[in-house]
């Protein structure tokens, strides 16, 4: 049996079919031109395929009230063409097949609480760090979507003393998390592309104590038991000690869990187990949660 699944990013559209299961078996990706360019070569690819389910994860912001007469839409973005885009209807409909849509990040999340860092586990917070940043979130075995869906990059955060752009880059806020420590607020701060930067660039501890802020936050506030840190910007492995060390100088003990001791947060906050698949493993885990009636 075989599953579509794509991953809807702001740069680029990848297609996927696979297993219910989670395997890939072909892909394909095209550039995110306006949607009368880009939804055609999405239908054309995955057609070629007698898929039974389509899972989408996608950029937001998404409408994913089921009772809203937009679900599954793109609500507002910046993006020419795609703002009020109803992404899930527009696909379901043209590929006559069952579909699930949630957020990009939600999808990484869920596949790593299944079948990744989180299994057996039943809380998750997935974050990535690229060119901008998402959080996806499984609490008590159900991914979060609340009001709209958690928007953690774009949590506040508290300037570090030594930040010579303590505004950041967010169109929409001061001093958030996208705004700060994303890759391209990385680069405008430096100067210099984040790929080049060697591992004593001043740039890593800046970018580690906003990830810790983060990390802190997210434990007081949702308790998961594992954070997940994936995106471009964490393919920087000497990241990760650095964070830990950090978020638990920032908990200062206040927070009772042996996952919360120098040992403990070796496995605690790590990079996604499905390294680079996290994004289209879950989209094909929402196309068989699809095939589940969940559509
Ligand atoms: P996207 O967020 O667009 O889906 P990525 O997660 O790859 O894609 O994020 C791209 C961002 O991550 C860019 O801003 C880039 O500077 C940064 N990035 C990508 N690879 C690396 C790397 N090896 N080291 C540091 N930063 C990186
Ligand atoms: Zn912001």
């Amino acid at each position: 049996m075989l599953i579509g699944a794509l991953e809807a990013g702001g740069t680029k559209m990848v297609c996927s079919i696979g297993t219910p299961q989670g395997g890939v078996l072909q892909r394909a990706s095209f550039p995110t031109a306006a949607p009368e360019v880009t939804v055609p070569q999405i239908v054309d690819f995955i057609s070629k395929f007698e898929v039974e389910a389509l899972g989408i994860g996608s950029f937001g912001p998404l409408d994913l009230n089921p009772a809203s007469p937009t679900y599954g839409s793109i609500t507002h973005t910046p993006k020419a063409g795609w703002s009020g885009y109803p992404l899930l209807q527009e696909l379901r409909a043209r590929l006559g097949v069952p579909a699930v849509i949630d957020t990009d990040v939600n999808a990484a999340a869920l596949a790593e609480w299944k079948m990744g860092a989180g299994r057996g586990l039943h809380s998750l917070l997935y974050v990535t760090v690229g060119t901008g940043i998402g959080g996806g979130l499984v609490i008590g075995d159900q991914l979060v979507h609340g009001l709209v869906h958690p928007e953690l990059g774009h949590m506040l955060l508290s300037v570090e003393p030594s930040d010579t752009m303590p505004d950041g880059i967010c169109p929409f806020h001061r001093h958030c998390l996208e705004g700060l420590a994303s890759g391209p607020a990385i680069e405008k701060r430096w100067g210099l592309s984040a790929k080049l930067m060697t591992e004593d660039h001043p740039a890593w501890a800046l970018e580690a104590a906003y990830l810790a802020q983060m990390c802190a936050n997210a434990i007081v506030t949702f308790s998961p038991e594992v954070i997940v840190l994936g995106g471009g910007v964490m393919q920087q492995m000497h990241l990760f000690p650095h964070i830990r060390e950090k978020t638990l100088a920032l908990l200062g003990g206040y927070v009772d869990s042996d996952r919360l001791t120098p040992e403990g947060i070796e496995s605690y906050i790590v990079p996604p187990a499905l390294g680079v698949n996290s994004g289209v493993t879950g989209a094909l885990l929402l196309g068989a949660q699809a095939l589940e009636g969940k559509a």
